[in-house]
């Protein structure tokens, strides 16, 4: 398992953001690693501006998943994972650390799901919505597209490739992020198209509050990456919480002992990122690598 432990930066806000867990760094090519890397950064740094400008947790983690979910690298919005028939269903989820929570399902019509992920938060008494219709989606005033916007030819490559058995099914490119912004509070996003060739209708963690995503003030934000079956089984991201809450555990050694519990013990490997009330940042993997993006010592690190 790697882990990476950030203090906190004098400035008094925090930001984290991934973009997937998987397989090793050397199955890209360098031009493929210099691509993500810049699509990690951009995203990075429209987060930052929103926290830097004394904005809220929410607002930034939201920004730097919308720019995620808009490239196509990644497996989030356009550009999404298919499923076993070739369609794309969004999965997305927002928590803010005062214990509000809004996530989608099998979501096919808004452009950002995270945006429409925040709209159940903000605008309904749910938290979870499967399948929103598209007149949801303008009713709530955001950019709708029709189902195929999301559907790239290299996806549908992918899933021809894994379905013939000459590939395994890549699971860099789920999105997430997490942010404490100047004010204290915390806030943590995710959003995914799935893993290649599931079953239509699959649901994972991502949109699972407590399994792949959770905030709460005082203690954690978490966002989390890898086989979603697993993550749910361990309720990972609100494991993590708890162990910090409730035996007073550092958030490093929280990420790193539930990885250990929840994910090795099921022979799962995946990736968390996470942020404590302090501001210090924790990306950790057992998978071979990570997308991730944060500020160490004034210096951006991405892919680890
Ligand atoms: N956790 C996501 C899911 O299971 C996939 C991923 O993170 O790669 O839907």
């Amino acid at each position: 398992m790697r882990v990476f432990t950030v203090e906190p930066a004098p400035a008094g806000y925090s930001l984290v953001l991934h973009g997937g867990a998987g397989g090793r760094l050397s199955e890209l090519s360098l031009d493929e690693q210099g691509r993500y890397s810049t699509g990690l950064t951009d995203a990075f740094l429209a987060g930052e501006h929103v926290l830097a400008a004394g904005g809220s947790a929410l607002d930034a983690v939201c920004a730097t998943v919308e720019q995620l979910e808009n490239n196509p690298l990644f497996n989030s919005g356009r550009g999404a994972a298919l499923t076993a028939t070739g369609q794309a269903e969004l999965d997305a989820s927002v928590m803010t650390g005062d214990g509000r929570a809004g996530a989608i399902a099998v979501s096919r019509y808004a452009k950002n799901p995270v945006r429409l992920a925040r709209k159940v938060m903000e605008e309904s008494e749910h938290v979870l919505l499967v399948a929103p219709t598209k007149k949801l989606v303008e009713d709530w005033g955001l950019e709708s597209v029709e189902a195929d916007y999301f559907i790239t030819p290299l996806r549908q490559d992918q899933l021809k490739n894994v379905q013939a058995k000459l590939l395994e099914g890549s699971r860099h490119g789920t999105v997430g992020a997490v942010a404490l912004d100047v004010h204290g509070n915390l806030a943590a996003a995710t959003s995914t198209g799935g893993m290649v060739n599931q079953s239509d209708g699959r649901v994972g963690d991502t949109p699972i509050i407590g399994a792949g995503n959770y905030a709460k003030d005082g203690v954690v934000g978490v966002s989390c990456t890898g086989a979603g079956e697993a993550f749910i089984e361990g309720v990972v991201a609100h494991e993590i919480s708890a162990r910090m809450r409730y035996a007073g555990t550092a958030v490093d050694d929280a990420v790193s002992a539930t990885i250990e519990a929840e994910l090795a013990t099921r022979s799962v490997d995946g990736g968390v990122i996470a942020i404590d009330a302090a501001g210090r940042i924790v990306v950790a993997h057992n998978s071979p690598a990570m997308f991730a993006a944060y500020r160490d010592a004034e210096q951006l690190i991405t892919l680890t």
